[in-house]
C-alpha cells in the first residue's frame, strides 16, 4: 500500500508541472482560438450577412426607417462558432483572442449599430450601396455603438 502510493507520488513528481500559471501569469491563446467577437463599426455596411448565418440569433437586423438599418448584437447568445467572420465581405466582424468576457454589467453584452443605407425606389427598403464609392458619395456613413463593447 505504502509502496504503491510512493510510486504514484514519484510518477507525479517526474511529470513536472502540468497546469498553467494563469491567472497569476498572462495566458496567450493558441493561434486559431475563437474568442470575443468584435465589430469594426467603420467597416460594417449593414449587409446582414452575419445575421443570416448566425445559428444562435446573436445579430438582429431591422430597417427602422428609410435609409437607416439597425443591427443589434446580443453577445450573451454567442457560441463562438465563427460563421459571422467567415461570411463578412468587409472583414468587419472578427473573433478576437480575448477570452476574459465575464461581466456583471448586462449592457456589456449588448451592442447597437446604426448604418445609413440606400432606400429602394420601389419598396423603400434599405439595401447596401453597390460599391464603396457609392456608399461614401451617396448615402454617407453613420454608426454608433451606444455603450457596450464590441
Ligand atoms: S461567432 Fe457564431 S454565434 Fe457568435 S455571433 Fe458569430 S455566427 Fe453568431
Ligand atoms: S458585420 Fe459584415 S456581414 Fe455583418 S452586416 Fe456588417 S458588413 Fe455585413
Amino acid at each position: 500500500m505504502f509502496l504503491s502510493k510512493l510510486r504514484e507520488a514519484l510518477i507525479c513528481l517526474k511529470a513536472g508541472r502540468v497546469t498553467l500559471g494563469y491567472p497569476f501569469t498572462p495566458h496567450e491563446p493558441k493561434p486559431g482560438f475563437r474568442g470575443k467577437v468584435t465589430v469594426d463599426t467603420d467597416l460594417c455596411f449593414g449587409c446582414g450577412g452575419c445575421a443570416n448565418v448566425c445559428p444562435a440569433g446573436v445579430i438582429v437586423v431591422s430597417d427602422q426607417e428609410p435609409r437607416q438599418r439597425v443591427l443589434e448584437f446580443y453577445w450573451a447568445r454567442c457560441t463562438y462558432c465563427g460563421k459571422c467572420e467567415e461570411v463578412c465581405p468587409e472583414k468587419a466582424i472578427r473573433l478576437s483572442q480575448q477570452f476574459e468576457t465575464a461581466t456583471d454589467t448586462p449592457q456589456d453584452m449588448y451592442m447597437r449599430l446604426e448604418v445609413l443605407m440606400g432606400p429602394c425606389q420601389r419598396c423603400g427598403r434599405c439595401f447596401p450601396p453597390p460599391t464603396v464609392l457609392d456608399r461614401m458619395m451617396k448615402t454617407g456613413f453613420r454608426n454608433s455603438s451606444e455603450g457596450g463593447r464590441a
